[in-house]
C-alpha cells in the first residue's frame, strides 16, 4: 500500500488518515464526509485540481476567497469561522510525520491550530520529504517560489520560480511557518494522502 510507513506515523502523532490512488477517489471520499455544513478553504492548488471548492459548494457553505464572492478579507473571516476546514499540506516529513506550512497572509496556518470542528490537509506525493530540513527546503525553494509568480507578487523569487532569495520585499510570500508535530487538541484532524502528484 502506498504510503503504508506514513500513515502509520501520522497515526501515532494523532491524526486520522485516509489513503487513495487519486484524486478522484480522494474527492468523492470528501464530497461523502464533508455534507450540509459550513466549510472554510485556504488557497490550494491541491483543492483546485480535485474541483473541491465547487463540488463542496453544491452541497455545503462554502467559504473560498478568490472563489466566494465578496472581499477577501470578509470571506476569509467566515472562512475561519467555518465548522470544517480544508487545507493542503505544504510539505511533510516522512521520517517524523511533521506536518509544515508557510503562510504570508496567516489564514491558512491559523485555521491548522484552532476554531474548527475538523480540520482536513490534502497531500499529493509530491508534497512527501524525507525529513524536516529537505521539507523546510521544498517549502522556501518550490512551494513560495512557485506561488509567489502564480499570484504576481513582487518578489525575486517570482521572476524565476526558481529558489528563495530571503528577500524583504513588501510583497514577500512566505511570513510564518506552522509545523504540526501532533494533532492539535481542540480539533479533529486527518490527513488525506493521494498517490498522484498534485499542486506545488
Ligand atoms: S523570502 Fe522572498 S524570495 Fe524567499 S520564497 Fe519568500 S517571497 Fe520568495
Amino acid at each position: 500500500m502506498a504510503f503504508e510507513k506514513l500513515k502509520e506515523t501520522l497515526e501515532k502523532n494523532g491524526f486520522a488518515v485516509s489513503v487513495f490512488a487519486d484524486g478522484r477517489a480522494a474527492a468523492a471520499y470528501l464530497n461523502r464526509e464533508i455534507d450540509g455544513v459550513t466549510v472554510g478553504c485556504g488557497g490550494s492548488m491541491t483543492l483546485t485540481e480535485l474541483g473541491l471548492q465547487e463540488s463542496l459548494a453544491a452541497h455545503n457553505t462554502l467559504y473560498a476567497h478568490g472563489i466566494t464572492p465578496g472581499a477577501p478579507e470578509e470571506v476569509m473571516a467566515k472562512a475561519a469561522a467555518a465548522e470544517v476546514y480544508l487545507l493542503s499540506a505544504n510539505a511533510i516529513a516522512e521520517d517524523t510525520g511533521e506536518i509544515l506550512n508557510i503562510d504570508g497572509t496567516g489564514n491558512r496556518i491559523s485555521s491548522l491550530l484552532f476554531g474548527h470542528r475538523k480540520v482536513y490537509l490534502v497531500a499529493g506525493k509530491n508534497k512527501v520529504s524525507p525529513d524536516y530540513d529537505s521539507a523546510l527546503w521544498r517549502l522556501r525553494n518550490v512551494v513560495a517560489p512557485r506561488n509567489a509568480r502564480r499570484l504576481g507578487r513582487n518578489t525575486p523569487c517570482a521572476a524565476k520560480a526558481d529558489r528563495c532569495y530571503n528577500c524583504s520585499s513588501p510583497d514577500r510570500i512566505c511570513k510564518g511557518l506552522v509545523v504540526l508535530y501532533q494533532k492539535m487538541r481542540s480539533m479533529d484532524m486527518e490527513v488525506v494522502l493521494i498517490d498522484q502528484e498534485l499542486g506545488y
